[in-house]
Order: structure tokens, then C-alpha cells, then sequence
């Protein structure tokens, strides 16, 4: 067995359930916004979801602002910004403190991989600033050695000057060195393994790869021969938050985040990330091989 020298992982829905944080965080945005405008529930859903399919993410910060219904209201921006805006953003960055939390063991057992003297790096498809924000309300900024996103979303226009003075200072920027990915570099391209592993010195054999979709994360191994480790923990979502989710994120955003219930296994499974620490031991090691390479050839 190869020595370990790093470990790359996934971050939505391996280090944390992504949907059972989002689902409550956009409901509690909605009723802050059915709050302050009256408007039906159904329409600024409707169109909030449109913002979200336009720009490819469900966690787009700026969605409100760039929503059709909401237009009316932006005659005068200090007083949409103050009784729509803030209340509804406010709702959603309490949801998400509430809300979004790590899988079991996970600080600790990222913790425990930098103490052994092995780089780690986070390799996510969400774009930066929604990356960051989540590894931030984590608090688990400065755990990793970077953190590979895609590109950020520009803030619009008619944003609220506070918001972009604290984004020219840095302030929401992670502690942890950010590297933005080219678009098409979404998984299973291999493109951010590949680039980590050159940034870091690594021979694919050398790292650990973990990842909760075996449609889209452990491809990525493969093609760069590192040790794809299948976070299947992370694909257990109640029906009901499938449904809730559904209704509030727009579908192809969500496909991107969450895999199929009945997809394809991978050989090497873990049922929880502090596993992690067991492979690296060199326990419980099995020969990854990719699911279809199973099937019997005649002899
Ligand atoms: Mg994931």
C-alpha cells in the first residue's frame, strides 16, 4: 500500500448534510420575505428559483435583488434594502448558524489528518463565495491547507454599500488560500484533482480522495489514480427533505448537490468521515476498482 501523503475531499454533503441545512435556511428567507411584502408564497418562489437556475446556485446571495417581482420595490433601494433585504438575509444567515452542522467527527478527524503531517485540501463545486461562507459559519476556516471552488459570482449592481465595502476589505473571504477552478473544471472533470496535485507536489496513489457522489467525485479519482474512499453517508436525504427541497431550489441546481438515491456503489465505502482515519492507518483497505469493471467477462 502507498504512503498517504494527503487528503482531498468533497465538501457538500461529505463533511456536512448540505440539504438539511439549505431546506430551512430558503424556507425561513421566504417567510421573511412573505413577511415584509405580502407578496403570495408561490410567486416569490416561483421567482427566486428563476434567479437561482439563472446563475446556477441555490445559495445565490443576491437572488432578492434580482428577482423579477421584487423590482417594484427597488424605486427607492435604502427602503428595500432596510425592510426587505436585510430581514430576509438575516433569516437566512440565522437559518444557516442553526442549521448547517458537520457530519459527526469530522473537525476532529480533520484535525487529527493535519496533526499526522498530511496536506488537506477541500475540492468543491459550489462557487467560491458560497464555499467560503459555508467553511466559515463551520468555523472550520484555516483547517484546510485550500480550498478549490468554482468561480465566484460578481456582486450585482444595486447591492447594499455596506455589503460592498466588507467585500473590497475581504471581510467574507476565508482565512483559508482560495483557488478558483474554470468553469468547465466541475466535477467528474479531473481538472481540480489534477491542479491540486501539482500545486502540492502529489502523486495521485499519494492521496486520499472522498466524495459522497459516485457519479461525480469518484470519476475524479480514478482519472488521476488517487484512492477514491466513497462517502456513502452522504447520500442518505429523508423523503420529506427531498420534497421540501424540491419545492423551494430550483431542480438543476439541486442535481448537482444531490445524488441519486439509487445510484451506483463504489467499492471503497465508509458510513462515516472519521473512517477517514482507518484508511489512513491502513485498515479496512480494499483495492478500489470502478463499479462497472465488477461485471464477469465470460471465460
Ligand atoms: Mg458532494
Amino acid at each position: 500500500m502507498p504512503r498517504i501523503r494527503a487528503v482531498v475531499t468533497d465538501l457538500d454533503n461529505t463533511l456536512y448534510p448540505w440539504v438539511d441545512y439549505i431546506v430551512p435556511s430558503l424556507e425561513a428567507m421566504v417567510d421573511s420575505l412573505v413577511a415584509s411584502t405580502g407578496l403570495p408564497r408561490i410567486r416569490i418562489v416561483q421567482s427566486l428559483k428563476e434567479v437561482y437556475t439563472r446563475y446556477e446556485s441555490n445559495e445565490y446571495p443576491f437572488a432578492i435583488q434580482e428577482s423579477d417581482i421584487f423590482l417594484p420595490y427597488e424605486r427607492d433601494f435604502d427602503s428595500f434594502n432596510q425592510m426587505v433585504l436585510k430581514p430576509a438575509q438575516k433569516a437566512f444567515t440565522d437559518a444557516r448558524g442553526r442549521w448547517l452542522q458537520t457530519y459527526p467527527g469530522v473537525k476532529e478527524t480533520l484535525d487529527w489528518i493535519r496533526e499526522q503531517g498530511l496536506t488537506l485540501v477541500a475540492l468543491s463545486d459550489a462557487p467560491r463565495n458560497a464555499a467560503e461562507a459555508r467553511v466559515k459559519s463551520l468555523m472550520l476556516d484555516g483547517h484546510f491547507d485550500a480550498l478549490y471552488t468554482m468561480p465566484a459570482y460578481p456582486l450585482p449592481k444595486n447591492v447594499d454599500p455596506a455589503i460592498r465595502k466588507k467585500e473590497e476589505a475581504g471581510h467574507y473571504k476565508s482565512r483559508t488560500t482560495v483557488r478558483e477552478l474554470p468553469r468547465d473544471a466541475e466535477k467528474p472533470s479531473p481538472v481540480g484533482l489534477r491542479q491540486i496535485l501539482s500545486d502540492f507536489q502529489l502523486r495521485g496513489p499519494e492521496v486520499l480522495y472522498v466524495g459522497d457522489n459516485v457519479r461525480k467525485d469518484m470519476p475524479v479519482a480514478q482519472a488521476c489514480g488517487a484512492i477514491g474512499v466513497w462517502a456513502e453517508y452522504g447520500t442518505y436525504i429523508s423523503h420529506e427533505y427531498r420534497e421540501r427541497l424540491a419545492t423551494i431550489a430550483a431542480r438543476s441546481v439541486t442535481a448537482r448537490h444531490v445524488s441519486d438515491e439509487g445510484q451506483e456503489r463504489w467499492p471503497l465505502a465508509i458510513s462515516s468521515f472519521t473512517q477517514v482515519k482507518d484508511l489512513i492507518r491502513g485498515a479496512r483497505w480494499t483495492q478500489p476498482r470502478p463499479a462497472r469493471a465488477r461485471t464477469r467477462t465470460k471465460p
